[in-house]
């Protein structure tokens, strides 16, 4: 444990008398991300249950140390130097869901694709979208995940988290926030904890035979078997996506040590494993080069880069 190790040793101390949760010193982040990169967190906490986070957040604001919330790690790159302060991981805790006749609600540590499943096989509409996108309703939110033409704010009716600043819990409805693609505006330090969607009725059947296809168009076009964090790009404005920009620059096969873009799907970043994230920021920097050489247009990063101190990329 590092730098403000002093600061963080303090914390490990104060939270093992009230956290009911895992405290882990030191943490691999590479153990939770789907990258399988990223240096060490100072304190890597996973909360047993909401009251348990709700006891310790004071405590954890009252350090004044960088806080990082997580969900399944499917969208974000930790660099190697790993985090100095401490990763909020809701996945032990906050797993609380269910399908009322016309609303649903999930904590944000519920697995996207359990919560979608769980929509179909009560009958409700509205959720399938979800049902092969990896992480947790809270990942999805915050970054308005989407697959196949629906996306998470779609449905949502509102959302609650706790302002991470100022310690205090505020809800908001649908209207009150402004998002786009791949982009929700909330308070700069949002811990979501729990949000609810719209949801109609239908027969379960049908929403499985919808989640069967958009699971097989999947399965041809994306290449599942190999490590990644998903689309490395935002689709730019304009008629060409992003991996359709990088094959046509010539972009796939393109490699840094054992990361590629991939030959199925050139907006995704695949490794079998052996590599650090300074290689995924490498082939990163080469591909939006390449593409902008040769057409014209600067890609954005999809995935969230996480360096010592918080997101470097919003
Ligand atoms: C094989 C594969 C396929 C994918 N397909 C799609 C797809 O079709 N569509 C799509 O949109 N994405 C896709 N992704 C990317 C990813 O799965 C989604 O973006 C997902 O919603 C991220 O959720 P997560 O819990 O893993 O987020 P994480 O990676 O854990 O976090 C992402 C960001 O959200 C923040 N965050 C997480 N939880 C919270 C919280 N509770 N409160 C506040 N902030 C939080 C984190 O700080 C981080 O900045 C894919 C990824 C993989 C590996």
């Amino acid at each position: 444990m590092s730098d403000s190790a002093g600061t963080v040793t303090g914390l490990v101390s104060a939270l093992q008398s009230i956290a009911r949760g895992r405290l882990l010193t030191d943490e691999p982040l590479a153990q939770h991300t789907t990258y399988g990169v990223g240096g060490p967190a100072d304190l890597f906490y996973l909360p047993a249950d909401p009251e348990d986070l709700m006891s310790a957040l004071p405590v954890i604001r009252e350090a004044d140390v960088p806080i990082l919330p997580l969900g399944g790690g499917t969208n974000t790159l930790m660099k190697d130097a790993g985090f100095r302060g401490v990763v909020i991981c809701l996945t032990d805790g906050l797993t609380g869901m269910n399908v009322d006749a016309d609303e649903g609600r999930a904590e944000a540590g519920v697995s996207t694709q359990v919560y979608s499943r769980r929509c179909q096989r009560a009958g409700r509409t509205g959720f399938e979208f979800g049902c092969g996108i990896p992480g947790t309703i809270g990942g999805a939110v915050r970054g308005n995940a989407g697959a196949w033409g629906g996306e998470t704010f779609d449905h949502l009716l509102w959302l609650r988290g706790v302002d991470l600043a100022t310690g205090l819990e505020m809800t908001f409805r649908k209207e009150e926030i402004a998002h786009r693609y791949r982009r929700v505006d909330l308070p700069g330090r949002y811990l979501l904890l729990e949000a609810a969607f719209e949801l109609e009725e239908d027969d379960p059947d049908e929403i499985l035979s919808r989640m069967d296809r958009m699971l097989d168009e999947r399965k041809a076009s994306q290449p599942l078997w190999m490590r990644n964090a998903g689309c490395a790009f935002k689709n730019p404005e304009g008629p060409a996506p992003a991996g359709l920009l990088i094959d046509r620059s010539g972009g796939k096969g393109m490699s840094v040590g054992n990361v590629s873009v991939s030959d199925v799907h050139a907006n995704f970043l695949v490794t079998k494993g052996g590599i650090t994230a300074a290689d995924v920021l490498k082939l990163i920097e080469k591909v939006r080069d390449r593409v902008f050489q040769s057409e014209g247009v600067e890609l954005e990063t999809e995935v969230r880069i996480v360096g010592e101190y918080g997101v470097e990329n919003v």
